[in-house]
């Protein structure tokens, strides 16, 4: 960054808290990750559009929720990365709507929706997000995603104006949205789910956790599925059927348990993953015609 005294400048006079060269690999589920050399933390979001408007044309700007599908550059990142967290948790029902702030965790929202005897959101319980970093994902499992329950985004865009997208024009798609590939901010998002049964969706929750403590690598930090599912397979047979299962490259492996997560088994870093992607790719290609695209964003 070359301008750093006039970001510096402008991160001070916003009013918001803000803190310089913080260790994003603190921000990530796969503890891997250089610095931002400015991060804020916005009350409000008039706080956070305020920010944006400040920052605009002058910076990079990238939005963090739990960093739960982000693999860091070991140098950092060349941006002002503003981070919703605890001060956007908020969660409130309202009738079968479920309100989130986009910092919300996923299990707060499902577990608010099944303490109001909501169903729909069952999918999403044991995602280890934020409801903002799912409604810019899609993310989904199990059959459900987003797109199937969300009514409305909140968001900050690029130029700070607090704006709104329904329905529709969320463009959604598998693992995109109409934020995909832009640094907009959402800050809001509300889910439009059904009355049901309480028991009921209890039930379908802790079966569905329950699965994935069988089948994932919980145990060790990664971003979930590295790789999309393409169009007819599955990234984690492919990855198996090509004998990939415990490759390794530095500190990174691909997990024996689940062989659609790389996992971190202890000092992986960026750059061992990247290559790990890399191989896992070239050899699914070389040896089945399928291509692997990355679902775990990357972040520089
Ligand atoms: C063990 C494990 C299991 C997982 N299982 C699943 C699964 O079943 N299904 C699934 O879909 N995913 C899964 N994931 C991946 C991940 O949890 C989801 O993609 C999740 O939705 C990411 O949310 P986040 O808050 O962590 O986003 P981050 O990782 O912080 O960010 C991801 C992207 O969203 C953007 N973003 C985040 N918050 C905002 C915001 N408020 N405004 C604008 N942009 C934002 C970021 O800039 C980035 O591009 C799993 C990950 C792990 C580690």
């Amino acid at each position: 960054m070359e301008n750093i005294a006039e970001i510096r400048a402008i991160c001070e006079s916003i009013g918001c808290e803000y803190r310089e060269n913080v260790p994003l690999c603190r921000y990530t589920t796969f503890r891997i990750g250089g610095p931002a050399p400015f991060f804020l933390l916005p009350r409000t979001t008039e706080e956070a559009a305020a920010a944006v408007k400040a920052l605009h044309g002058k910076v990079r700007i990238v939005f963090l929720g739990k960093g739960s599908n982000l693999l860091v550059a070991d140098e950092g990142v060349d941006a002002v990365v503003i981070h919703l967290g605890q001060n956007f948790s908020d969660v409130e029902v309202d009738g079968e709507t479920l309100v989130c702030q986009a910092g919300a965790s996923m299990s707060k929202a499902c577990a608010a929706a099944w303490k109001a005897g909501l169903s729909d959101l069952e999918f999403a319980w044991g995602i280890p997000g934020s409801v903002g970093g799912g409604a810019y994902m899609n993310a989904g499992a199990y059959g459900g995603e987003f797109s199937q329950v969300v009514a409305w985004c909140e968001h900050v865009d690029e130029a700070g104006k607090i704006g709104r997208f329904v329905g529709e024009e969320l463009e959604y798609s598998y693992r995109k949205s109409r934020y995909s590939g832009k640094n907009y901010g959402i800050t809001r998002v509300a889910f439009r789910l059904e009355k049901g049964n309480q028991a009921a969706i209890g039930a379908r929750m802790k079966e569905l956790f329950q699965r994935r403590r069988e089948k994932q690598p919980l145990e060790y930090p990664s971003a979930g599925s590295t790789f999309k599912r393409p169009e007819g397979a599955y990234a984690a047979a492919l990855i198996e059927q090509c004998g990939l299962k415990g490759l390794r490259v530095g500190g990174a492996m691909v997990s024996e348990k689940h062989s659609g997560f790389l996992i971190n088994t202890g000092n992986a870093t960026c750059a061992d993953v990247l290559e790990l992607i890399r191989q896992v790719q070239q050899r699914v290609r070389e040896q089945t015609g399928f291509v692997l695209e990355r679902e775990v964003q990357l972040l520089r």
